[in-house]
């Protein structure tokens, strides 16, 4: 994470909230990255092996007119709870499928209006880029989300300190935008998955609505249990 590792180059600047002040309590955006990464236990012991393992399956860059809804319908059909990080900029003409996502029970999240390297933006901007989403959001489910996840999971020391927002990042990255093939992205989460695992997708790709589906009935039969991030992130 090469921003972080820039942080200190950020002076102290004048203080400037992005969003609401600060809740009293909660998670660094480092903790929550750490806990993704740290929550898998070992499943070796045949006793551990009987205990629920949780996981969360999350979506970037939609909604897509076509491959969300599909998507939806297939969660819908397993009882499957996920989270989606929204681009502010596919909200528009998709209204309606944000409103089936809340409907359904999943988490709706912030990432960012224009996919924009948060980082890399003046400080306006950056806040600009997230509540612009915010609000857009809200005025749809009448609900702020508290969960962002920068593009390019890529966040700064500066930004944590404006925005009042859970970060989440992920634990287990397919590169399905890459690969495009079912079958690989099925193959490396179910390699790679365990107990507490966060699995990057991306629900603009067919290829990765059917992995996902895939990964849900094959990981169920080993189960797993799949939660929203909230879920798996609350002590
Ligand atoms: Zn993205």
């Amino acid at each position: 994470m090469a921003a972080w590792g820039l942080a200190g180059v950020f002076l102290a600047a004048d203080f400037f909230a992005c969003n609401y002040p600060a809740a009293e309590s909660r998670f660094g955006w480092k903790d929550l990255k750490d806990a993704a990464v740290t929550a898998g236990g070992n499943a070796i012991y045949e006793e551990e092996e009987k205990e629920e393992k949780y996981i969360a399956l999350t979506f970037d860059d939609g909604p897509h007119k076509v491959y969300t809804p599909k998507l939806l319908e297939g969660l819908k059909e397993r009882g499957v709870h996920v989270t989606f990080f929204l681009i502010g900029q596919n909200i528009d003409g998709n209204e309606d499928i944000i409103r089936e996502m809340k409907e359904d029970g999943h988490l709706i999240g912030n990432h960012s209006q224009n996919h924009m390297q948060l980082t890399k933006e003046r400080t306006k901007e950056a806040c600009d880029q997230i509540n612009r989403t915010n609000e857009k959001i809200e005025s749809i489910t009448g609900e702020t989300p508290a969960y962002v996840r920068p593009p390019f999971g890529s966040w700064s020391e500066e930004l944590e300190g404006m925005v009042s927002m859970r970060v989440v990042l992920w634990s287990v990255d397919p590169l399905d935008w890459k690969t495009q093939n079912k079958n690989r992205i099925v193959r490396h989460i179910v390699n790679h998955v365990e107990d507490g695992s966060i699995i990057l997708l991306h629900d603009v790709y067919d290829t990765s609505v059917e992995a996902a589906l895939e990964v849900i009935d094959t990981l169920s039969a080993e189960g797993y249990n799949f939660v929203t991030v909230d879920e798996l992130l609350i002590d």
